[in-house]
């Protein structure tokens, strides 16, 4: 399947769509899920476009998952986790539902189970203190 330009995290990237920023870069975008399966629930996506983990360049996956680390550290200090759980879904037959490649960072806490999908909306100023609290994490 080719890569729709017109996806919602294309548009994001874009500005069409507002999102609550986490980190940016000329490479990678880094914003919360607006349906939070645990608290603190991000997604971080390179700008280039790709749809999943089938067609992604190796170097602009390289560059992901870098930067995929370096937020996951920051949000499961800045939040006080106790772990995290990383997400990729490839297809639908993978449960991928949007199509520009991300990856959910889901902050864990012991013995706390995620919420099971489809979570509901997120409450936007929780997503807004978590997504300044991250920030500030990142430096
Ligand atoms: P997946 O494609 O991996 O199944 O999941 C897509 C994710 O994107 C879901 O967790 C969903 O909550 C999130 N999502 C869908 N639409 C939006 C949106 O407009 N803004 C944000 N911030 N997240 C979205």
């Amino acid at each position: 399947m080719p890569y729709d330009e017109n996806n919602i995290f294309a548009k994001i990237i874009r500005s069409e769509i507002p999102c609550h920023r986490v980190y940016e870069d000329e490479a990678v975008l880094s914003f919360m899920d607006i349906m939070p399966r645990s608290p603190g629930h991000l997604l971080v996506i390179p700008k280039a476009p790709a749809r999943n983990l089938l067609d992604i360049e190796p170097e602009v996956l390289a560059t992901l998952i870098r930067q995929t680390q370096r937020i996951a550290k920051a949000a499961v200090a800045a939040l006080g986790a106790d772990g995290l759980t990383l997400q990729q879904f490839s297809e639908p037959a993978g449960g991928q539902e949007v199509f520009h490649i991300h990856f959910h960072v889901l902050p864990r806490w012991d013995g706390v189970r995620i919420t099971p999908h489809p979570a509901p909306k997120g409450d936007m100023a929780e997503l807004a203190d978590q997504a300044a609290k991250i920030r500030a994490a990142l430096g």
